[in-house]
């Protein structure tokens, strides 16, 4: 059986990651495992940037954002000589398998090291909830309470001005955070990548808003990489009876303390991959369907298209 393991982020941190690296320490420590924690992801394993974790050092971080073991992006870990490397220093220590808690970059590193012999799983660690094989990634629940915390503000300011927010989000092409928010908040407009943006329609439909409808302010969600939203801004102070600002909710999306329902996922993701390595089994990623924990092949997880959120927008348009 498997006696030694190593944990690691890489990508983007997310809230939870902490969460899902005390789960795989514990739960490994209690089965009879060495932990071993892989500083700045695939960066420190090439370097050597690896330290035991014990259960204390593990301790007091549930609640806390970001990732104690630190997170990098290494592009130069796709060359098989950078991960030789990477193996070697794995094999210096006697750490036979990893868990991998990152977004589908990371998983690729993970299947790449597998195919080398170092048993991988993959964890989703990411805000995006973009990893199509998953409900949920750890940290989504966090960005949603955050963006739904300062839109409601934003409401508050908007209607007091006879204003349109124009809100943009993360989510790096998936617009679960748009669409979830964006229902969650009451928007009156949500744009992603499902919707496409027709600017003068929504133009159209502002209008609407304020000389039908009468509101005194509207709330527009719209994912990153559409428009540039402080543009689009001006045309609606322009061409519409609202005064346009634009607020980019940036990097306040990755942070602050997780929510229970990020660090139950993360919990139970994390058992999930310490339990497939004492399978002996790698190559595989852990994902959440309909409130079960299983795991899927990372290759298959790579290639699955996304499910739609048809019902979610048709949800939507309802309830405008
Ligand atoms: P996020 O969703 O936050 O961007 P991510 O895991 O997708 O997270 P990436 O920067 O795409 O972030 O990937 C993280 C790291 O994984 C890369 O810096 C690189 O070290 C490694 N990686 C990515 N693609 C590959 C690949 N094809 N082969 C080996 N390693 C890879």
């Amino acid at each position: 059986m498997v006696k030694r393991i190593g944990v690691l982020t890489s990508g983007g941190d997310a809230p939870g990651m902490n969460a899902a690296i005390r789960a795989v320490t514990r739960v490994a420590l209690n089965s009879g495992i060495e932990v071993f924690g892989i500083y700045n992801g695939y960066k420190g394993m090439v370097e050597g940037d690896i330290e035991p974790l014990t259960k204390a050092s593990v301790g007091e971080i549930i609640d806390r954002g970001g990732t104690i073991l630190g997170s990098a992006r290494l592009p130069e870990f796709k060359d098989l000589e950078v991960r030789t490397k990477a193996v070697a220093q794995l094999q210096k220590r006697g750490i036979e398998a990893i868990v991998v808690i990152g977004g589908d970059g990371s998983y690729r590193g993970a299947l790449a090291l597998t195919e080398m012999g170092i048993n991988c799983i993959g964890l989703p660690g990411t805000i995006d909830n973009d990893i199509t094989c998953t409900d949920f990634t750890i940290g989504f629940d966090t960005a949603l309470n955050t963006i739904v915390e300062a839109v409601d503000k934003l409401r508050d300011t908007s209607s007091s001005h006879h204003r349109c927010s124009i809100v943009e989000v993360m989510g790096n092409r998936c617009g679960d955070l748009a669409i979830y928010s964006g229902i969650a908040c009451g928007a009156e407009i949500i744009v992603t990548s499902q919707t496409g943006f027709e600017e003068s329609e929504v133009l159209e439909r502002l209008r609407d808003l304020d000389l039908i409808k009468k509101k005194r302010q509207a709330i527009v969600i719209i994912s990153e990489k559409i428009t540039d939203v402080h543009q689009f801004a001006k045309k609606v102070s322009l061409h519409t009876g609202f005064s346009g600002r634009a607020t980019v909710l940036g990097h306040v999306q990755r942070g602050g303390s997780p929510t229970p329902n990020d660090r139950v996922l993360a919990s139970r993701m994390g058992e999930k991959a310490v339990d497939l390595l004492m399978q002996g089994i790698g190559g595989q990623c852990i994902s959440i369907r309909n409130n079960e924990i299983i795991s899927v092949l990372i290759e298959e997880a790579l290639n699955m298209p996304r499910d739609s959120r048809k019902k979610l927008h048709n949800l939507f348009d309802r309830l405008v």
